[in-house]
């Protein structure tokens, strides 16, 4: 019973995305959806069970397995973009797989049940930027938000414009996007962490697949609640939180509530084991 109460956190989410690999499998007729969800979902068992375990880097373990295995294996070894042009491109091909079916998973309906957990343990860009030493902003938070929904748009813009175009090697041309695309991703975002002294700054302001993460995470099943018979008000918790919520408040509408990615941080450091997942 013990044992089971300990690991119960990482046993979900290993049946979660078992359970998505198999109706996957069984549906798509590809046993690349078993291969791919199984892999994904046993790095992200292995990540909570090593927090289970009280090991400090368990997330970045998650970050880097799913993250790399992203990059490099789906992206730059499979020529699958799965970027959020990738996205548009499927969908707009009129197929329902690779990038169609990453968003639906991670960033559209999943938030529903687990947030911003694609942002805190699978992002390949926020991989990279939660190396750098800002883990929590040093500046105040900027009414930069809109940029979201420029870039939002401007990816919608440039996909769309390949279709109207009738732009010829599509698939060849989707694969460079996601090379270019990556590099300024990741320029913007080490740019943006240095200038605003905050490691996650590029995902505040800037990422267009906030556009989606952020409704759906607003109704997220998992998220940081806190017992307020226990809280006694120290303020440590929103000291470390790379995102500025304010966890001590349990209503959805909390400051920044739909930013969440489930880092532990705030979990770990209050010192009246207030708040919980
Ligand atoms: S906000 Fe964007 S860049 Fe940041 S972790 Fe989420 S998906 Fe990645
Ligand atoms: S510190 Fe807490 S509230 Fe902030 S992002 Fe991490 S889990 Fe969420
Ligand atoms: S660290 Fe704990 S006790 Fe302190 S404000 Fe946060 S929830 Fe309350």
């Amino acid at each position: 019973m013990k044992f089971l109460k300990k690991y119960a956190a990482p046993l979900l989410m290993l049946a979660v995305f078992e359970t998505v690999a198999v109706v996957l499998w069984l549906l798509m007729d590809n046993i690349f959806y078993l291969f791919n969800f199984t892999y994904i979902g046993g790095c992200i068992a292995l990540g909570l069970t090593l927090y289970a375990r009280q090991y400090k880097h368990a997330r970045l373990v998650v970050q880097f397995g799913v993250g790399l295995y992203m990059l490099l294996y789906l992206g730059l070894m499979s020529g699958e973009n799965m970027q959020i042009e990738g996205f548009w491109y499927y969908l707009f091909s009129g197929v329902f797989e690779a990038a169609t079916i990453h968003y639906a998973v991670a960033k559209i309906f999943g938030p529903l049940l687990f947030g911003r957990g694609w942002c805190g343990y699978a992002c390949w860009t926020a991989m990279v930027l939660d190396l750098l030493p800002y883990k929590r902003p040093r500046s105040p938070r900027k009414k930069f938000g809109y940029i979201r929904y420029i870039t939002f748009i401007l990816s919608l813009l440039f996909v769309g414009a390949l279709f109207l175009f009738h732009v010829p090697g599509l698939e060849r041309v989707m694969f460079l996007s996601f090379i270019i695309g990556n590099i300024l991703y990741y320029a913007a975002g080490i740019g943006l962490a240095v200038w605003l002294k905050d490691n996650r700054a590029f995902c505040k302001y800037v990422c267009p697949v906030t556009v989606f993460l952020k409704p759906a995470s607003y109704y997220a099943r998992i998220r940081v609640t806190v017992n307020q018979d226990k809280c006694v008000s120290c303020g440590k918790c929103r000291k470390v939180c790379p995102m500025e919520v304010d966890m001590t408040d349990n209503s959805r509408k909390r400051t920044n509530g739909t930013e969440c990615i489930l880092c532990m941080a705030c979990v770990d450091s209050c010192p009246k084991k207030a708040l919980k997942l």
